[in-house]
């Protein structure tokens, strides 16, 4: 029987019924984590996150990488470890020829269930963060990189009269035929606009807008974007010391103004300065519970709705 038919409260892990936070966990489903070998030192492999996760009663998760496709990592890594759903992504960055209509459908056929939009190379990520390709502090390149790889330009997805170009019009049709996540990666606040709505437009259904704060959109782009019928994702990463992009009582305010059923949570973790996955989903479930979250919007924002997105 494939794992994915059984329901969530059926593999739950025993728990002391006084730790809602270790109960939220079970069925829980993390759509952004990042895994090791990569080109930044990360904190576990595919196969530990998936132990990890298995045994604290998740449900799923989806890798990423920031470079290359994970979907053949993510089918091995369900072989290894069984009862447990592993799914694959890629990231449209420069390694895999930008925004690369063939890449996309190769990557699909291999399983992926997510696609990011350019993140570390988009020339968005470069007015956020300084540095295009990686992220300052925290996550630098094993070795630096070349002279040729600095040269190349940043990622734009619209031209100078703001529209997209063929190639992403292929790829967002490769998508709705593929019924898997667009997810709008590091672009700017103008581009997420215009390609969520060519997505709506072409008939893909979920899309999903990462770390509204990290990105530094303001709540009031941030709902804009979701009026567009995308779901926001708050990342642990955002209230993590290292990248500390807005205190708790503002990451609460925010899930609060958007609402809970367009939004999800997630870790974006992996890095080596936050905790292992499963504790930085912890502590976010506990720090919700503590802003007077219920325990039911948690298993919206941890379950329900990132399984939604993620599963076939
Ligand atoms: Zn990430």
């Amino acid at each position: 029987m494939n794992d994915s038919s059984i329901p969530a409260p059926e593999r739950r892990a025993r728990v002391n019924p006084n730790r809602i936070d270790l109960e939220l966990l079970n069925g829980a489903v993390d759509i952004h984590i990042h895994h090791a070998p990569d080109l930044y030192a990360r904190i576990q492999d595919p196969i530990e996150l998936a132990e990890d996760a298995k045994a604290a009663g998740m449900r799923a998760i989806c890798i990423k990488r920031h470079n290359f496709p994970t979907a053949g990592l993510a089918a091995l890594t369900r072989k290894i470890v069984p009862d447990f759903d592993v799914f694959g992504s890629m990231a449209c960055n420069r390694q895999v020829g930008g925004v690369n209509p063939l890449a996309v459908e190769a990557a699909i056929k291999y399983g992926i269930r997510q696609l990011w939009m350019p993140t570390i190379d988009s020339a968005n990520h470069s007015r956020v963060t300084g540095s295009v390709g990686q992220h300052g502090r925290g996550l630098t390149i094993k070795g630096g990189i070349s002279e040729y790889a600095i040269k190349q330009p940043p990622i734009e997805l619209l031209d100078a009269n703001g529209r997209i170009g063929p190639e992403l019009e292929e790829v967002i049709r490769l998508v709705a035929d593929a019924d898997i996540i667009l997810n709008l990666g590091h672009t700017s606040f103008r581009e997420m606009v215009t390609v969520a709505q060519e997505a709506k437009a072409k008939g893909v259904r979920r899309i999903v807008c990462d770390h509204p704060f990290f990105l530094k959109l303001t709540v009031e782009q941030t709902i804009e974007i979701a009026n567009l019928g995308v779901t926001i994702n708050y990342t642990a990463g955002e209230i993590l010391p290292r990248w500390w992009r807005a205190s708790m009582s503002e990451f609460s305010d925010a899930i609060r103004r958007v609402g809970v059923a367009r939004c999800v949570i997630s870790s974006d973790c992996g890095q080596l300065h936050n905790p292992p996955m499963v504790e930085a989903l912890r502590m976010t479930c506990q720090l919700l519970l503590e802003d007077e979250f219920t325990a039911d919007e948690v298993r919206s924002l941890i379950q329900t709705t990132p399984a939604a997105l993620l599963y076939p």
